[in-house]
């Protein structure tokens, strides 16, 4: 790391104790910019790095609400601000046990970069709560939304900041913090929130959307080498929004999906993931995945270890940061995988990444790769803006082409930075470029 941005990281490291997830995000792309300075070097003048791995606002706040047997909780909420310099912030809200500041700091920060790729106009952001929806009734997760969206509300808003969902917060959650704030505002705001309703709002192709996308990064990758995903077998963690709809996107290229997975364990179904039966038990009955391995012949659960111990030949991480180490990486390797695409945010580890990159695979980083989803939402408030909906052709069409030039502007940026093909550091200079660029024409603010 060259010394400039090596003092800006240790003053994160310093000022950030503990949050190892957000020191990792940050390490992660200030590495990937010294080729940038070296070529640039007024993009370190004005305390501009210092200043953009700063959020501009950090909220935190209680959340008390009673359970169905009468009970008070108090969780923690947070929402972190993080960078409006190129529009309202924007990224999701994720609800689970392990929620805390650093988590939610590392993702604000992957995503004023990751929405700077999609040219769409959107700040980054991200927020969510320590709040476990699983194995909870739909009236205590309405009563834990609307008592989060109580505070929520006074920070948010169709030109400020713009939640979406995350883990934990699909459409359920969205339409009950939405219902609060409607009230609380008494305006129909659609625009304050995505990932809305069909009915009240939503846009076709949000929910389909990241898993989509992460796949049409894979067959972007491919098509560099001559390459495609007709006939390839393919490795899915998670089952949740994103790996579900990366299933049905891989299929629909003609690849083979054959695992995914949740907390309890990994599903190895070698005839084919059956897709309508994972949406029944997961979409529809909210299950685990054994449930679905009781309905499947042929289909085994495994308790011990992770989807990366199964050969490959591509593999898409969407469950969560940190679930591909640098051992599984090797065996991936050794099984013969050669593309990694991220549906997750930061699912591989340093380790697994350098891996990927001494290798020589096709490895598409999730700011690029999953960046699918924030589009599609981006897609969403200019619909709610222009009060029109589009066809579903129509939205795909548009996240088709958002996703290819994301993946030509990565090239692009690794070729005029003297490492073509490494898409860490591409996706990371063309999104840090964009968003220091209207920082500079901005001042300093
Ligand atoms: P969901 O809540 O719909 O699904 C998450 C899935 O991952 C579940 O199967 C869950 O299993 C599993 N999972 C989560 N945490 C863990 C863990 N600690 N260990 C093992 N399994 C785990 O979330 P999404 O599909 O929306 O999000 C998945 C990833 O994609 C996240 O990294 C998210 O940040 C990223 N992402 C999502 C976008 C979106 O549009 N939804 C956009 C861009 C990125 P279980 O139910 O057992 O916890």
């Amino acid at each position: 790391m060259q010394d400039v941005v090596e003092k800006v990281y240790e003053q994160v490291v310093a000022r950030n104790r503990g949050e190892v997830e957000f020191h990792q995000a940050v390490h992660e792309v200030l590495e990937s910019l010294g080729p940038v300075i070296a070529k640039h070097p007024h993009y370190a003048d004005g305390a501009l790095l210092e200043r953009i791995v700063e959020p501009e606002r950090q909220i935190m706040f209680r959340v008390p609400w009673v359970d169905d047997a009468g009970q008070v909780h108090v969780n923690r909420g947070f929402r972190i601000e993080f960078n409006s310099a190129l529009g309202p912030y924007k990224g999701g809200l994720r609800f689970h046990p392990s929620v805390n500041a650093g988590i939610i700091k590392f993702l604000g920060f992957e995503q004023i970069f990751k929405n700077a790729l999609t040219a769409q106009g959107i700040g980054g952001g991200k927020g969510g709560s320590d709040f476990d929806p699983h194995g909870r009734s739909d009236a205590e997760v309405m009563r834990f939304c609307q008592s989060f969206m109580t505070e929520l509300a006074r920070h948010i808003g169709p030109s400020t900041d713009v939640p979406a969902g995350d883990i934990g917060v699909g459409g359920r959650e969205i339409g009950y913090m939405f219902g609060q704030y409607k009230r609380l505002r008494n305006s129909y705001d659609a625009g304050v929130l995505t990932g809305k309703g069909l009915a009240w709002g939503g846009s076709l192709v949000r929910t389909e959307a990241t898993g989509y996308g992460t796949v049409l990064f894979a067959q972007s990758m491919l098509a560099t080498k001559g390459e495609s995903l007709e006939g390839k077998k393919v490795l899915v963690s998670g089952a949740g929004n994103v790996a579900i709809y990366a299933i049905e996107k891989a299929q629909q290229l003609g690849a083979t999906p054959i695992t995914f997975s949740d907390s309890s364990g990994y599903v190895v179904d070698e005839a084919g993931v059956d897709l309508e039966l994972l949406k029944q038990v997961k979409e529809v009955e909210r299950g685990r995945v054994a449930d679905y391995v009781e309905r499947r012949p042929g289909a085994r659960l495994v308790t011990g270890g992770s989807v990366w111990d199964v050969p490959g030949d591509v593999a898409l991480p969407c469950a969560t940061q940190n679930e591909l180490d640098g051992d599984a990486a090797n065996t991936l390797l050794r099984g013969g995988c050669g593309v990694v695409s991220e549906g997750a945010n930061m699912p591989s580890t340093p380790e697994a990444v350098e891996a990927f990159q001494k290798a020589g695979i096709l490895f598409g980083p999730g700011k690029a790769a999953n960046a699918g989803g924030v589009a599609t939402s981006a897609l969403e408030m200019e619909q709610n803006a222009g009060r029109t909906r589009w066809d579903f052709a129509t939205a795909e069409a548009k996240l088709t082409g958002i996703m290819a030039d994301i993946h030509d502007s990565c090239v692009a940026a690794a070729e005029e930075y003297g490492r073509p093909g490494d898409y860490v550091l591409g996706a990371n200079a063309a999104g840090f470029t964009r968003v220091a660029d209207v920082m500079i024409a901005h001042g300093i603010v």
